[in-house]
């Protein structure tokens, strides 16, 4: 039996979300409680770096809102195939990592279940939120291999 009685399960909303809900629910106890979380990056983080910034930015507010109704929207999708209760799915704002850490600690959470990319060779062994959340973090951290197609 497993002894994780908090889990939370970042995900990206990408497909491989499936397969990291199906680890997590792998090493939950049947009375554990799973939360769900998915952080929205603030658009002009994401974009700034790439897009002068002028006109183009007119009415981003209101793309950030679409953006984030349509990500809700996957949120739910993923928490109703898995059982996830309406109160045990968070969709917060922020940068992932930091967002997934603070989440953690403030509902004491015991088990952090998220993706990491296989590589290959020596390189990298965990991606980038993978390794930031895994660096810091209060509690144990299961980061499930997802093995890209090649
Ligand atoms: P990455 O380092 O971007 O390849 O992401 C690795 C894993 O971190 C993903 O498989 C998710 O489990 C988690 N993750 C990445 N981005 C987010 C996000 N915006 N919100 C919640 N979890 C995320």
């Amino acid at each position: 039996m497993s002894g994780y009685s908090k889990i939370v399960v970042a995900v990206d909303l990408s497909t491989e979300s499936a397969i990291i809900m199906k680890r997590a629910l792998d090493v939950a106890a049947s009375e554990s409680e799973i939360h769900l979380i998915y952080v929205q990056e603030p658009m002009d983080s994401v974009y700034m770096g790439v897009v002068p910034y002028g006109p183009v930015f007119v009415g981003m507010d209101e793309v950030e809102e679409n953006l984030k109704a349509e990500l809700t929207q996957k949120l739910n999708n993923i928490a109703d195939e898995f059982n996830i209760a309406p109160d045990s799915r968070h969709f917060l704002n922020g940068t992932p990592a930091r967002e997934i850490h603070r989440f953690a600690e403030e509902n004491g959470m015991d088990l952090i279940v998220l993706g990491t990319h296989g590589q290959k060779g020596v390189k990298l062994l965990l991606g980038a939120t993978a390794n930031s959340v895994l660096h810091g973090s209060n509690c144990d951290v299961l980061a499930v291999r997802i093995f890209d197609a090649d």
